[in-house]
């Protein structure tokens, strides 16, 4: 159960035991599936055969203007192509690529690092990283923030849904380069004001900070407090006199490091496998491509799951078909028999909803507008100030997905069409 706060949530935390296991190496797959789509999301043309052999880090597909690429996340053979009906992407086609070989990496030597705020973020676009914790491309994200006044960047390693763990699973392997990818992303926001955020007990988090204290000023850590969704601004009097705050993930700031020092495109990311359907719940490293139902086989399923989630918890997607390829920006895959959900019922008016909305919105208000198609009077309640963080839609004690409409009332933004008829009409 929640425990409700004045603003966000308690959730419990079901990290355990995926969060205590080291991170595993999925075994190369037989083959992958890569949607050519490039992290911005614009479509792109094949340009490797059919037939090629292709190398990690490869160009195998671009944009029609040449300025968008999709990278090869493995080395094998381009043995076709395959439409994807893909939750993230909608209908996608998506390079076959088999015979994959595991390849020793070559000993890379690290560039001289001395980059222009400009040059990082043409770095970032290039190599196309997505941000994990929105699925934007982190140079289109550094970029809309980059004028702001006072701005603090932070990479936040939280995980404030209640399964995921990869976020502390990339920090606790490789904190240092997190840190000099974010610096990175602090110069091209133009910003001093970087800071690292996990969610840790006291005693855990100062042994972080004490571990690392050579590299990185203890100051650059801070502790996010326990409520949901995330919000750093309550837990320092800095942040008072800051009035914009930006988070990135950690998995983009290691990849923003890794393009710029060895100048490699993105090819992996770190999924926690979880839910009372895994066998063995655990944070795996996968090529991007990999099939959701291999992932699900290699960590075994205890029991056939009612729920198979791309996402965490609160803000997840339920997928119907698991051939479908891990893409960059997912970080967490549930699969889950038991899920509490109450029979939906009519709003009972407890403000709740309310109460939980940590953007301040009145949920169940912009509900019951959209119900009643009062959409004029919507845009006073200011959906779009929404973030979909699902807290409404947790605590609402009549079953309502209070989020959806929440979601609903922001995307129309005032363009809602009435039908008036069956649609026969012609
Ligand atoms: S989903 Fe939107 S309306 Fe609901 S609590 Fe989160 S921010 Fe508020
Ligand atoms: S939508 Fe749900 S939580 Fe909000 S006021 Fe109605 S019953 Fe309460």
């Amino acid at each position: 159960m929640s425990k409700l706060t004045n603003s966000g949530i308690f959730i419990p935390s079901l990290k355990q035991p995926a969060a205590s296991r080291p991170v595993t190496d999925i075994p190369t797959p037989e083959r992958i599936l890569v949607p050519l789509v490039s992290g911005d999301g614009t479509f792109c043309r094949l340009t490797a055969r059919i037939d090629d052999t292709i190398n990690k880090g490869g160009i195998i597909a671009s944009s029609d203007d040449n300025s968008m690429h999709v990278y090869s996340p493995v080395s094998g053979v381009l043995a076709g192509r395959q439409a994807v009906l893909h939750p993230i992407y909608g209908n996608v086609a998506c390079a076959v690529i088999e015979n994959i070989r595991e390849k020793g990496e070559d000993e890379k030597k690290e560039s001289d690092i001395n980059l222009s705020g400009d040059e990082v973020l043409e770095i970032a676009r290039e190599k196309g990283i997505v941000d994990e914790l929105d699925g934007q491309l982190l140079a289109e994200k550094l970029a809309a923030c980059r004028n702001s006044e006072n701005l603090i960047l932070i990479a936040d390693g939280s995980d404030s849904e209640p399964y995921s763990s990869s976020s502390w699973a990339v920090i606790n392997e490789s904190c240092p380069e997190v840190y000099r990818g974010l610096k990175l992303a602090g110069i091209a926001v133009n910003t001093n004001n970087i800071y690292l955020g996990v969610r840790l007990g006291k005693k855990a988090f100062s042994s972080l900070q004490h571990k690392y204290m050579q590299e990185i000023e203890p100051s650059v850590f801070i502790n996010a407090g326990k409520k949901y969704p995330v919000n750093y601004k309550f837990e320092k009097d800095l942040f008072k006199s800051h009035p914009t705050v930006c988070r990135i993930g950690v998995q983009a700031c290691l990849a923003l490091y890794r393009a710029a020092a060895f100048g490699e495109a993105p090819s992996s990311c770190i999924v926690t496998v979880a839910g009372d359907c895994v066998a063995n719940p655990q944070n795996v490293r996968v090529p991007f491509g990999t099939l959701v139902e291999d992932l699900l086989r290699f960590c075994g399923l205890a029991q056939n799951p009612e729920y198979v989630i791309i996402g965490d918890a609160m803000t997840g997607i339920a997928i119907q078909n698991t051939e479908i390829p891990v893409v960059p920006g997912i970080s967490c895959l549930l699969a889950i028999k038991n899920r509490v959900q109450p029979p939906a019922h009519a709003c009972i008016g407890c403000g709740r909803c309310a109460r939980a909305c940590h953007a301040g919105l009145l949920p169940y208000e912009i509900m019951r507008r959209l119900d009643n198609m009062q959409y004029e009077r919507l845009d006073y309640l200011l959906p779009e100030e929404c973030d979909g963080c699902g807290a409404c839609s947790h605590v609402c004690p009549a079953g309502l997905d209070v989020t959806y409409k929440v979601l609903e009332a922001r995307d129309a933004q005032g363009n809602i069409f009435v039908k008036w008829g069956t649609g026969d009409e012609l």
